[in-house]
């Protein structure tokens, strides 16, 4: 193969970048050559052809895209997973001698985008993961660092996790769109995949994660000479340097963790951004203790974002509480759904705020009204730093500074603490404000070569340029009426195109009384045209007026937005406020709508709830009115209560319904509920339901048993665990063993406030032993064969199962339905075998039908039991064998409380075996 001074360019750009798709910028098109047109023309549908075809030996696949379709073909590459190098042209073509210089100007990976493709109303992270370095004469890690940035909003936030389980909780809250690692701990962190959902999962080199490397790259800064980057703006050295100060003063007990985290997310920006813009000021450490944990699965369970079922965002509570006016707002109150706080004085400045817009309905609608004048500050801030900001943007960041006047003086008479902040600290930069109003014209066109974008009166040249270019049409009106006079021809016309520039029209007919002076230019069938010396030397003025003119406005364009790229911190902070108080609006029309009552949250360890209601079930009910119910629980008498009823009474629904109100209360909002008291938690666990984790590659089973592991092992008594149903993934004997173990573990060992809504009736005998458990159920009235739901949550346990009422309900066949009912009867009168399964027959079919023992069942607990097996009334009383005799004396001499579920099941076991003997 020829190699061409362009395709060694090629080559060494490629060299470069041998992980990323290379566009390649040739003319009017970005070309995309060897394997990589391979990959595109599969992945994108483009058509695959190839370079010097014909020439025998020399024949490159390639594929190739327009410039200006070319980034929605980079943003489908990337969701796919795939980063995309764009090599540009450095100088115009034909500047100097020989082949334009060309370079990579940007990266595009999941985790960096810009501008397109993005959704408004979440951030996109990029995180960078590594582990601490050892303590000395230690091999033992002591933390994971964990930095993260959004590159199109200025984000930047470290901290340090404890252990790896910590450090997958910490990734699927934040759900970034790609992680990187150092190369040599790849497999340290493999598992993340699984573990967090991370779909990206990048090595890259270890020197990346070396602050001096870092700093020393932002310091030197050498980066393209180019005009492409003259409009990007990167932080210097100093502001690269408190970076890595922030980290130093937040105290982290592994401070080398965070700061080699921070230094792994900077590299990165810096490979694919070359450089870090200037949007990105600082870095914001944080604990995760400073919020309330929630793992992926709770967050998944209580469907916080997104439906369990479909992923959908309709039927998620953001989707029912979110009513904030602004994609900022919109993004902010998604991190406080992610974020709950702990720390009670933070909650209480969040609901005095809530509560005051809440109470004062004018102005909370005269600050939405505005609120929805502004627009996404963050994002155009990060337009302004890249370089791609267009006149547009810059007059939507002048259109939103200007309601921030009209902010600060509605909030004026705004009381609470909070407010009062964001009163006093929005700052609607005037003089940026003043300068975007003076400069930019009403309606600029995206284009910014083409002229139109500055305003007439700002600068003193443009306006003369504008003049010559606009009054031209006086001169151009009166020179065509001059001639017409002269000529004596009444239709003869001045015009002007594009390829022939300034003529005069004159018809066929009136060809005879064209003088000698005009000069012929151009023949059409029915009319000649002519241009004059005059007219020619106007032409010229006017061309070139027109030409500087775009050139000039150009230029003050790119002077305005490097002038307002200096207020990224300003605009940064303008941002933070705006947002802050969209949410708090929203919440307040949240709670104004839905009817909320502000919770009574403090450090004390009950959780109050009257009359509580479940936010999203209740508006999505359609023939039931949403009955609300009362719930209390404490670290005493009433830490862990067992909830039980038949199949869909609404057992998951009030469970949930309780830890989603403790989330919003400590997010700071207002809770559907009569009345609310919070005792603050410190994590909110669920394992709800049985649904199988297909994309996890595990069975529902052994989820069920590494999630309810999990709490086990990281619940504390200030935490609150629902449980829905678990143990019903395998048979029931095993089921109700480890739920029944589990409950006792929780009681005596966590202390963790429980609820657990279960079809294990045995469990309500726990109320027996322990002291803090209580029973409730949730009320159904029979009518004839059919149950009623009455949705109440009552005190004590339910008495059936009903299941076969809700089957019927269900529209189950009447002969099911029947049949059904007599297998009940038979399992209620017969024996199991020893693995648990029923004996029983089909009726009239001949084979063994076990005869009915008429023994008393034995509950699991003792003869006394106000729970019996299945919920069903014994058939007791009648006499008995010496074999069941010595069973019973076993089972009355057995020590529930001293005895472990294990070894209760040893006992069932020998019992059974005596009782079959
Ligand atoms: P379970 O867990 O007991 O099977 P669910 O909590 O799933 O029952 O509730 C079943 C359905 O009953 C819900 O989808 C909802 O439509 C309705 N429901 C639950 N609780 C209530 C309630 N308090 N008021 C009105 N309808 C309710
Ligand atoms: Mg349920």
């Amino acid at each position: 193969m020829k190699v061409t001074p362009m395709m060694k360019q090629y080559l060494s750009a490629k060299e470069s970048h041998p992980d990323a798709v290379l566009f390649f910028r040739m003319g009017d098109f970005y070309e995309m050559l060897f394997e990589d047109a391979e990959t595109v023309s599969q992945e994108l549908g483009l058509t695959l052809t190839a370079r010097n075809k014909g020439d025998k030996g020399n024949e490159i696949p390639m594929a190739g895209v327009p410039h200006h379709a070319a980034e929605g073909y980079i943003g489908k590459l990337v969701a796919k997973g795939f980063k995309v190098a764009v090599c540009d042209q450095l100088e115009a073509a034909g500047k100097g001698a020989g082949v334009v210089r060309r370079g990579v100007t940007r990266v595009i990976t999941p985790g960096v985008m810009d501008g397109e493709g993005l959704d408004e109303g979440s951030n996109n992270y990029l995180a960078a993961v590594c582990m601490g370095t050892p303590r000395r004469g230690s091999r033992d890690v002591q933390g994971f660092g964990l930095a993260y940035v959004d590159a199109s909003t200025g984000d930047f936030k470290v901290t340090v996790l404890g252990d790896l389980d910590q450090l997958a909780t910490e990734l699927s809250r934040i759900d970034p769109g790609e992680v990187v690692v150092p190369q040599g701990e790849l497999e340290v962190f493999e598992g993340l995949k699984q573990r967090a959902g991370v779909a990206f999962l990048n090595g890259v080199p270890e020197a990346s994660f070396e602050r001096k490397r870092v700093l020393d790259a932002i310091a030197q800064g050498d980066r393209l000479e180019s005009d492409l980057m003259a409009d990007r703006f990167y932080v210097d050295g100093e502001t690269a340097k408190s970076f890595f100060s922030a980290v130093e003063r937040a105290g982290f007990a592994d401070g080398s963790a965070a700061e080699r985290a921070v230094a792994g997310a900077l590299a990165y920006l810096i490979y694919t951004q070359l450089g870090v813009s200037s949007h990105i000021q600082s870095v914001e450490p944080y604990r995760v203790d400073d919020y309330l944990v929630i793992d992926d699965s709770t967050r998944a369970n209580l469907e916080l974002t997104e439906t369990l079922m479909g992923g959908r965002r309709k039927g998620s509570l953001l989707h029912a509480i979110d009513m904030t006016v602004t994609s900022m707002g919109a993004r902010r109150l998604r991190s406080w759904l992610a974020y709950p706080l702990v720390d009670v004085r933070r909650i209480e400045r969040r609901l005095d705020a809530v509560q005051d817009l809440r109470d004062n309905v004018q102005l909370r609608e005269e600050l939405r009204g505005a609120l929805k004048q502004t627009y996404d500050i963050e994002r155009l801030t990060s337009r302004v730093s890249t370089g791609s900001a267009n006149a547009r943007d810059l007059l939507k960041l002048g259109q939103t500074l200007e309601t921030i006047p009209k902010l600060v003086t509605l909030m004026d008479d705004a009381r609470s603490g909070l407010l009062r902040t964001i009163h006093g600290r929005l700052d609607p930069c005037d003089d940026l404000r003043e300068l975007l109003g003076r400069a930019l014209a009403d309606d600029p066109p995206t284009a910014l070569k083409e002229g139109g974008l500055i305003r007439q009166g700002y600068n003193d040249e443009l306006d003369e340029l504008i003049d010559i270019s606009e009054n031209g049409k006086d001169w151009l009106l009166r020179y065509e009426a001059q001639q017409k006079q002269a000529t004596d021809i009444g239709s003869l016309k001045v015009k002007f195109n594009k390829v022939f520039g300034y003529f005069i029209e004159v018809t066929k007919a009136n060809l005879h009384l064209v003088p000698d002076h005009y000069i012929r230019k151009q023949t059409l069938s029915n009319s000649e045209r002519y241009f004059t010396p005059e007219l020619k030397e106007y032409e010229e003025k006017v061309l070139t007026a027109e030409d500087k003119r775009c050139e000039l406005e150009y230029r003050l364009f790119e002077e305005l937005r490097a002038q307002t790229a200096t207020y990224v911190q300003r605009l940064r902070n303008a941002s933070y406020m705006v947002s802050t108080l969209d949410v708090l609006a929203g919440l307040a029309e949240t709670a104004h709508r839905y009817n909320y009552c502000r919770p009574v949250v403090d450090g004390g360890d009950v959780i109050t709830i009257q009359e509580g209601r479940h936010p999203v079930v209740e508006l999505h009910l359609e023939d039931e009115r949403f009955v609300p119910n009362s719930v209390q629980l404490d670290n005493g008498a009433n830490q862990l209560l067992i909830i039980t009823g038949p199949n869909m009474a609404g057992k998951s629904t009030v469970i949930r319904q309780v830890a989603v109100l403790t989330l919003m209360a400590q997010m700071g909002s207002f809770v559907p509920a009569r009345e609310a008291h919070i005792g603050v938690v410190d994590k909110i666990f669920s394992r709800v339901g049985a649904s199988d984790n297909l994309v996890k590659g595990q069975s529902t089973f052994m989820v069920e048993m590494t999630e309810t592991a999990h709490i086990l092992s990281n619940a504390t008594r200030r935490s609150l665990i629902i449980l829905d149903e678990i143990g019903r993934g395998t048979s029931t004997y095993d089921g109700l063993s480890i739920a029944w173990a589990v409950t006792e573990f929780l009681h005596d060992e966590v202390g963790a406030k429980t609820l657990f809504a279960t079809h294990y009736h045995e469990l309500t005998g726990l109320h027996e032993t322990l002291d803090g458990v209580q029973n409730f159920n949730i009320a159904v009235k029979e009518y004839k064969d059919d149950i009623v739901f009455l949705r109440k949550l009552v005190p004590g346990p339910a008495n059936r199962s009903y299941g076969i009422q809700v089957g019927r309900l269900a529209g189950l066949p009447q002969v099911v339905v029947e049949r059904a009912k007599v297998i009940l009867q038979n399992l209620e009168l017969t024996d199991h075998d020893h693995a648990g399964r029923p004996m029983l027959a089909r009726e009239g079919d001949g084979t063994t039908r076990a005869p009915a023992r008429r023994a008393p069942q034995l509950s699991l607990l003792d003869s006394a039991s106000p729970a019996p097996m299945n919920g069903h009334a014994t058939t007791g009383g009648q006499a008995i064998s010496s074999a069941q005799k010595e069973a019973l004396e076993l089972l009355q001499s057995f020590d529930v409380s001293t005895n472990t579920p294990l070894e209760a099941l040893n006992l069932i076991y020998t019992l059974k075996k005596r009782l079959d003997a």
